[in-house]
């Protein structure tokens, strides 16, 4: 049987609560972190007869920061519509939305030189939280609505998506850009960022198949292992003649499997209209422009200019665009590189190799060495003591070949522990690398005729036996010698 080829057609709902010092349309506190439940809650909040809501303007603000900082456009005219629909953890009855006129249109984010489209952009309430127990031996429901009416930011796609792994790349560069936006925190684990994936299989690029929605991916592992299950599933089903029914199904992580929910409602089913307690929004010329000059660098011109300006490999520059104060931290240790050069004059290489160099140097220091022993804390908080003058004069006495590599790390580690400079370090514990021949040829001379055994396998012709006497002077010096010129001095005086 010959087996048709389908691809898959994939769109995302992205859900992000924003983070606001109040709520949606009340002066509750917003609080992802409360735990007590329903302490941040108030009549309006709450749906009592009566009240109404008032627009927050800092969750406008930053829907639209995303808006731009996404390419889209930002209409004149937008309005909140009524999102009708019944469940207990909407106390009101209805959720505030945004319906044909979102806050941002048309826009793209751009993964692996791909442009993914993204339809639209817009601004809702949360509901609140449902928590199903048991008490005096029933089944119960309980319902928190601290997260009722926090700003939720929703982003949709086209159904531009053509891989499980692509979906997984928007989700986290989307994470990323919002969080350089400082708009969200956007934690998945949280439920701060909610990803909801659309899929469908086609036979031919461009048409549009039966989709299903998966909810209740958590992690971006689920998003790309969702997606892998559901292409499966539906392969599986198309194979033998079965039709998909357009549903939503539920991600089960522990049976990592869908698990059908319910068929999905239609827009009609909303009765969607003009939120009638709000007024429509215009936005002026000048909110636009000033909400534009906010944006920060993204992570994507920031992985281009750090391959540029410090001739970063793409590994490297990537750790710093993922652990944005570590990048900041190293640009900082950098820009301090520059200035230790102008003041050593340093002519015999040009300035810019020198500078190249120093800052590989210490890129490599910062990710492997001082993220060990940071251990995931991060160089902004209180206790981290290195300031990046001290971190760069360490890496240029490094560069100058004043201490070894051996020694670099104890020095680091003492920094790290004390915030000492490096110089007063190594001059208090006498570690300066002993480059002096005549003292080296005195140590060496010393280890040869305590390890003759060793001296005449070497002259028997065995190679290793010369690595053990370096390691013999280098453990004898405290690994203060310069190992280069250990091994020189030795080849010399064992050849003599
Ligand atoms: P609904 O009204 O069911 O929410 P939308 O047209 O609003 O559907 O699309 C919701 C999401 O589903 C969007 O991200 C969109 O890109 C995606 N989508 C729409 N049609 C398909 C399809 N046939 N296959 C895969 N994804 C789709
Ligand atoms: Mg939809
Ligand atoms: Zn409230």
């Amino acid at each position: 049987m010959n087996k048709t080829a389908y691809k898959p057609v994939i769109g995302l709902e992205i859900h992000t609560e924003l983070k606001t010092n109040s709520k949606m349309f009340c002066s509750c506190l917003n609080n992802p972190d409360e735990k007590k439940p329903n302490v941040n809650i108030c009549p309006v909040c709450l749906g009592h007869p009566g009240t109404l809501p008032v627009i927050n303007e800092e969750a406008v603000r930053k829907t639209i920061k995303t808006g731009l900082a996404l390419n889209c456009q930002i209409p004149e005219h937008s309005k909140f519509d009524r999102k009708n629909y019944f469940y207990p953890d909407l106390p009101k009855g209805y959720q505030i939305s945004q319906y044909d006129l979102p806050f941002c249109k048309g826009g793209f984010l751009e993964i692996d030189n791909k442009k993914i489209l993204i339809r639209r952009i817009h601004l809702e309430e949360d509901t609140g939280r449902l928590i199903h127990s048991r008490a005096e031996g029933k089944d119960c429901s309980l319902v928190d609505f601290n997260r009722a009416g926090v700003p939720l930011m929703e982003l949709v796609t086209e159904p531009d998506i053509k891989s499980a792994k692509e979906a997984k790349k928007f989700a986290e560069e989307l994470q990323l850009i919002l969080r350089y936006l400082e708009v969200s925190d956007a934690d998945m684990e949280k439920g701060i960022m909610r990803v909801e994936v659309n899929i469908s299989l086609v036979e031919k690029e461009g048409e549009l198949g039966t989709k299903v929605e998966i909810k209740n991916l958590n992690s971006f592992r689920s998003v790309e292992k969702g997606i892998e299950y559901e292409i499966k599933r539906q392969e599986e089903m198309l194979a033998v003649g079965k039709k998909i029914i357009q549903e939503t199904r539920g991600w089960d992580e522990a049976k990592e499997a869908t698990i059908g929910q319910r068929e999905k409602e239609q827009a009609h089913d909303y009765r969607y209209f003009p939120e009638p307690d709000l007024p429509p929004l215009r936005h002026s010329k000048e909110f636009i422009e000033k909400i534009k000059f906010e944006i920060p660098e993204l992570p994507r011109q920031r992985r281009e200019r750090f391959e540029k300006e410090y001739k970063l490999d793409e590994k490297s520059a990537e750790i710093f665009v993922q652990h944005k104060e570590l990048g900041e931290y190293f640009e900082k240790v950098s820009s301090e590189l520059r200035n230790w050069m102008k003041e050593m004059g340093k002519k015999e290489n040009s300035e810019e190799d020198v500078f190249v160099n120093t800052a590989k140097l210490a890129a490599n220091y910062i990710i492997t060495d001082l993220q060990g022993l940071l251990k995931g804390e991060s160089v902004e908080s209180g206790k981290f003591l290195i300031t990046p003058e001290n971190f760069a004069e360490l890496i240029a006495i490094i560069y100058k070949g004043e201490i070894s590599s051996k020694i670099a790390k104890m020095v680091l580690e003492e920094m790290f522990e004390t915030g000492a400079d490096p110089s007063h370090i190594i001059k208090e514990k006498g570690l300066t690398q002993i480059t002096d021949e005549s003292d080296l040829e005195k140590i060496i001379k010393k280890v040869i005729s305590e390890n003759q055994k060793v001296v005449d396998d070497f002259k028997k012709g065995k190679q290793a036996a010369s690595q053990f006497l370096v390691g013999q002077v280098m453990s004898y010096t405290k690994g203060k010698a310069n190992p280069q010129t250990v091994n020189k001095l030795l080849n010399e005086l064992l050849t003599k």
